[in-house]
C-alpha cells in the first residue's frame, strides 16, 4: 500500500500553516487510499519535548486527521542513523569537519562561494592539520563527500529542479545525526512513497535524493506545498497572533471551520462554512494546488474565520 506521512518537529504548538501542510499530506494519502503515518522528528534535544508531541497529536486529531499505528520518534532510532554513518564512513564517503556555522557562512558568501553551500574547507585536510584540530578539542561534524554531484528532483508542484549537492552534514558536532540523514532512513524504513511537506524543504530535497541513491533506497514522490505567510511577508509564526488551533477556538472558530478555511486555501471547492477532512477526500484534486504561498493579512488572523 502506498504510504504518506506528516513529520513535525515537536518543538511547540502547530500553527495553521503546519496544519495546512498536515491536511494536504493527509488528503494526498487518503484520497488514494494510502496509509498515513505520523513521525516525530525530535532529534534536537534542546527544543523537542514529549509535551509538544502530545499537544501536536491532540491538535491533529481535533481537526479530524488520523494516522495508522503508533507514531515513531527519531530519538529512539539513533543507532540506525549511526550505523548508516559508520557504513558510509567505511566506504570512504565521509569526512570530519571542524568549521563553525559562522565560518561556513562566511566562506559561502565569498566571491566564488554558493550561498548556503559548504565550500569544502575540511574536505581534504592534510594529516598534520587534522592532528592539530583533533588536539584542539573542537567538536567535529561528519559530512558526506558529494563531489559536486548534480541531482534532479521532480516535484508535483514545482516540476523538475536540478541542484548541485554540497558536502552536507550527516552528524552534527554534538554527535546528533542530522535531519537529512534521519529523514531519508525513516522514509525508507517506513515505506513512505509520497512525501508531502512544506516548500521550505524543497532546497534540501536534492541532498536527500542523493543520499537515497547512495544507500540504494527508493526515491519517494515529492510534493512541496507552499508556506503560509503573514501580511508582513514573513513566514507565519506565533508572533503574528491567533495562529494555533487553540487560538482559533478561543476566537470562536470550530475545528471544522478551521478545516474549511485551510481546505479552500488549498484550492478545494468548499461551499460549506464548516467541514471535516473525511468529507473532503472525494473532492481533493492535487492539480488544484499551486506553488504560490497563502498570505494571511493581519485582519484575517485577528478575526474569526
Ligand atoms: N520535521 C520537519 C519540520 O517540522 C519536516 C521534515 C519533513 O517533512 O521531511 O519542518
Amino acid at each position: 500500500m502506498p504510504t504518506g506521512r506528516f513529520a513535525p518537529s515537536p518543538t511547540g504548538d502547530l500553527h495553521v500553516g503546519n496544519l495546512r501542510t498536515a491536511l494536504a499530506a493527509w488528503l494526498f494519502a487518503r484520497s488514494s487510499e494510502a496509509g498515513f503515518l505520523l513521525r516525530f522528528e525530535d532529534l534536537d534535544e534542546a527544543t523537542a519535548s514529549v509535551d509538544s508531541e502530545a499537544r501536536q497529536a491532540a491538535t491533529l486529531r481535533r481537526i479530524g486527521l488520523d494516522w495508522d499505528g503508533e507514531p515513531i520518534r527519531q530519538s529512539e532510532r539513533l543507532d540506525l542513523y549511526r550505523d548508516t554513518i559508520a557504513d558510509l564512513t567505511k566506504a570512504g564517503l565521509t569526512y570530519r569537519c571542524w568549521c563553525s556555522r559562522r565560518e561556513v557562512r562566511e566562506a559561502a558568501a565569498a566571491p566564488h562561494g554558493r550561498p548556503g553551500a559548504y565550500p569544502g574547507t575540511c574536505r581534504d585536510l592534510p594529516a598534520c592539520r587534522i592532528a592539530d584540530l583533533e588536539e584542539s578539542g573542537r567538536p567535529a561534524a561528519v559530512r558526506l563527500r558529494c563531489s559536486s554531484t548534480e541531482v534532479t528532483v521532480t516535484d508535483r508542484l514545482h516540476g523538475r529542479r536540478s541542484a548541485v549537492v554540497d558536502d552536507f552534514v550527516l552528524q552534527r558536532g554534538d554527535g546528533t545525526p542530522a535531519y537529512n540523514l534521519a529523514v531519508v532512513i525513516d522514509d525508507a524504513a517506513q515505506g513512505v512513497e509520497e512525501v508531502v511537506r512544506a516548500d521550505d524543504l524543497l532546497d534540501s530535497t536534492p541532498r536527500q535524493v542523493h543520499l537515497q541513491r547512495l544507500l540504494g533506497l527508493p526515491i519517494p514522490d515529492y510534493a512541496h506545498v507552499p508556506l503560509v505567510l503573514a501580511g508582513d511577508g514573513g513566514r507565519l509564526a506565533k508572533r503574528h497572533g491567533a495562529v494555533t488551533l487553540a487560538d482559533r477556538l478561543a476566537m470562536g472558530d470550530s475545528p471544522a471551520r478551521v478545516v474549511a478555511v485551510l481546505a479552500s486555501s488549498l484550492g478545494l471547492d468548499v461551499p460549506e462554512h464548516e467541514i471535516m477532512p473525511r468529507s473532503l477526500v472525494d473532492r481533493f484534486d492535487p492539480s488544484a494546488l499551486t506553488p504560490e504561498p497563502w498570505t494571511l493579512a493581519t485582519k484575517q488572523i485577528e478575526a474569526a474565520w
